[in-house]
């Protein structure tokens, strides 16, 4: 559950730092665009956001 509130909101943080760099946050070499770009990984990574909510909703 943990992982799954974290990677929500790394999202969230992510894309919304491309969306207020605007262009910027968009070109490679600026700092945000790895950022939103490395932030993927997360939810995929060890374990699915999705495969993780089937887990969760066993253990309910
Ligand atoms: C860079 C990288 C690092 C990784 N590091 C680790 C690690 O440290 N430890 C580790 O254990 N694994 C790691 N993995 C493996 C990672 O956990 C798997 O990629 C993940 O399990 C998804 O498997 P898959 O890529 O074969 O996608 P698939 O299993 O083919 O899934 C594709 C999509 O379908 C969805 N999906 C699949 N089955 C269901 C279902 N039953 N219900 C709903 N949606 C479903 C998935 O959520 C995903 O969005 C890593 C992968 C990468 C790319």
């Amino acid at each position: 559950m943990a992982k799954n509130f974290s990677c929500a909101v790394s999202d969230r943080v992510t894309y919304d730092a491309v969306q207020l760099f605007g262009g910027y946050g968009y070109m490679r070499g600026y700092l945000v665009e790895r950022l939103y770009r490395d932030n993927r990984i997360l939810s995929i990574g060890g374990g699915t956001t999705e495969i993780m909510k089937e887990i969760i909703g066993k253990l309910m």
